[in-house]
């Protein structure tokens, strides 16, 4: 990305802004003015002291001129205050409220997108996490360094500039010649300590990042006796993150040396040159007073020029990252605008065939058809694509061809947010939100009863337990197991009442009997229902009225379990496989000599 494309990008952004970043500019202006008064009010003291001394006036002359640069400097001092109050809270003002605008945009964006962005390989949410808080970071740090050290500096040193021309074009001339020189030794500072700081910064994350790792797997770390492992691969990046500190703190004291020696050797030329000029007559003494202060100030924004020049390379690096996940708008959800009265629930996929956007085949000519108050369930072994069949049915893909029709009409005329306040999904990894056990359940929907939401509770047999907790329903959610967690979101389902029901292995973390409470609430509201049932437990399946038999993505086989069995297929082998393990024999003779 290049500068002027970070710009135009920002500049969206920086818009709604811009009577701030008027007055900010203003009185950057005004700062630049008041900058230049001491270099002058040196002159004109130098010039008046020597003039006296010059004349034998008596000290009380003197005097006034001490009360007039007194009040002077007194009254441009107090300005400044003011001046450099404004200037660095609008500048700031500006900055908080861009790197808000930005973080909560970008949230917006995300939420907006398909399931396809979510999962593929460059947004998985580690670094889409970290690409947008590099991008919020350096974007907002750019902005601040523009309107808060870029501007008011360069002004400052232009205005300086055109005071030493002013006062003597020939000084000025001086000037300019070292600057280039001054740049080019700030952009080599630049080139050579380019990326360091992005290095240290992401050495510190790893740091950190190992810590987190260490804190969360240390009964592994412990078991298997690998302290002193652990312990090298910290002193590893420890060294190397020590390694390119000093190395960057050595090149900017070389450098710095550098800068501080040419700006000498400018102040020395400008010093035999004024001196020259006020000897021959052309300049009054204290023009050397001025010339050097205006230089000073001339010189001021190159020594910072190196570190801005690093902030906006890496601004222009991570803008590029967080832009793309900003600008991908062919990303957004598609949506129909179908909203039909009322779901009935029946589901027809014909000739579906399916690949997800790295390229996995998940389904080839899937035919199969969900009818409503039924329980049908898909059987099959990890990766047949039976989570896929769910996804494209909730609508979070689109197949790749063929057709879905919920009622007789494309899911895709559907409207989108219409489909899913009319499907409920309850998946097998817990997904349960930091909050109270409440405010969990109430997520199913927000404008439920309290009555309604601890009946939903009840039925997911989740009640007795949380009443038992110190603060009841306003516990904690995160800090139930895993088990519990599953209730909850189970609870959040019967609260919602949806129409469509996906329960993919809903009960594959929950104990025996909290299987069959669960399993009987799950009977009971499959009533005028259509529920589709993902399970590896054959209790879970064996009851449903319509198998649907998956295997790598097609569907071999369909019926009810006895229709199914008899086909000697797939569905036999899974069946039977799972029957053993269960060591039916052993089991039903103890239920009978019990
Ligand atoms: P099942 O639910 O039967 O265990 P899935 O429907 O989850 O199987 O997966 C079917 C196939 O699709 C598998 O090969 C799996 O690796 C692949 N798959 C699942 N999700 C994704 C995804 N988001 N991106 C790419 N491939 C996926």
């Amino acid at each position: 990305m290049t500068l002027l494309q970070l710009f135009k990008n920002i500049s969206i952004y920086v818009r709604p802004y811009r009577w701030l970043i008027i007055l900010a500019l203003i009185l950057t202006f005004i700062g630049a003015l008041t900058a230049q008064v001491n270099a002058y009010v040196l002159q004109y003291t130098v010039n008046s002291i020597a003039s006296l001394v010059e004349q034998h006036k008596p000290l009380s002359e003197g005097l006034n001129i001490v009360a007039i640069i007194t009040i002077i400097l007194l009254s441009k001092e107090i300005i400044n205050i003011l001046i450099s109050f404004g200037q660095k809270f609008f500048g700031e003002k500006i900055r908080i409220m861009i790197s808000k605008d930005l973080a909560q945009k970008v949230i917006e964006k995300v939420l907006s997108y398909r399931m396809a962005f979510f999962t593929a390989d460059e947004s998985g949410s580690g670094k889409l996490q970290t690409r947008i808080d590099q991008g919020v970071s350096s974007l907002t740090r750019t902005v601040q360094s523009f309107f808060i050290d870029i501007f008011p500096l360069f002004t400052s040193a232009i205005v300086a500039m055109l005071g030493m021309f002013n006062a003597n074009y020939r000084v000025g001339l001086v000037a300019l010649c070292i600057v280039p020189i001054y740049f080019f030794i700030s952009q080599r500072q630049a080139k050579k300590l380019k990326g360091a700081r992005r290095n240290i910064r992401s050495y510190r994350e790893n740091k950190s990042g190992g810590i987190i790792n260490i804190l969360e797997s240390i009964s592994v770390i412990k078991s298997f006796n690998r302290e002193d492992i652990e312990a090298k691969k910290q002193l590893e990046l420890q060294t190397a993150l020590t390694d390119t500190q000093m190395r960057t703190r050595s090149t900017n004291f070389k450098f710095d040396a550098l800068k501080t020696f040419t700006e000498q050797i400018g102040v020395v030329i400008i010093i035999i040159l004024t001196a020259y000029l006020v000897l021959s007559g052309q300049m009054q003494i204290g023009a050397i007073m001025l010339h050097i202060m205006l230089f000073n100030n001339v010189t001021a924004p190159i020594r910072q020029l190196h570190r801005i020049y690093d902030e906006v390379n890496d601004a222009l690096i991570y803008a590029e990252g967080f832009f793309d996940i900003m600008n991908s708008d062919h990303q957004t959800e598609q949506s129909g605008n179908y909203r039909p009265e009322k779901i009935e629930g029946k589901f027809e996929l014909r000739d579906v065939n399916f690949s997800y956007p790295n390229g996995t085949k998940a389904l080839f000519n899937a035919n199969m058809t969900i009818l409503p108050n039924k329980i049908t369930a898909l059987v099959g072994l990890s990766g047949a694509g039976k989570s896929t069949v769910i996804n494209l049915l909730d609508k979070f893909y689109e197949p790749t061809e063929g057709e879905i029709l919920l009622d007789g009409v494309p899911l895709r005329d559907y409207d989108t947010k219409y489909l899913r306040e009319n499907i409920g999904l309850v998946l097998q990894k817990n997904h349960i939100f930091s909050g109270t056990i409440a405010e969990n359940i109430f997520y199913g929907k927000p404008d439920a009863s309290y009555e309604d939401m601890v009946e939903a509770a009840k039925q997911a047999f989740i009640h007795e337990q949380v009443i038992n907790l110190p603060d009841g329903y306003e516990s904690s959610a995160l800090l139930l197991s895993g088990g519990q967690q599953q209730r909850i979101a189970i609870a959040r389902l019967f609260l919602k009442k949806p129409p469509i029901i996906f329960l993919d292995e809903p009960t594959a973390s929950l104990d025996a009997i909290a299987t069959e409470q669960i399993k009987n609430s799950l009977d009971a509201i499959k009533k005028d229902r259509t529920v589709i049932i993902i399970s590896h437990s054959i209790s879970q399946f064996i009851d449903s009225e319509m198998i649907y038999v998956l295997k790598q993505g097609r569907v071999l086989e369909h019926g009810t379990h006895e229709d199914v069995y008899k086909q000697n297929g797939a569905y036999r082998e899974i069946f039977d496989a799972a029957a053993r393990s269960l060591n039916v024999e052993r089991i039903s003779g103890t239920m009978v000599n019990k």
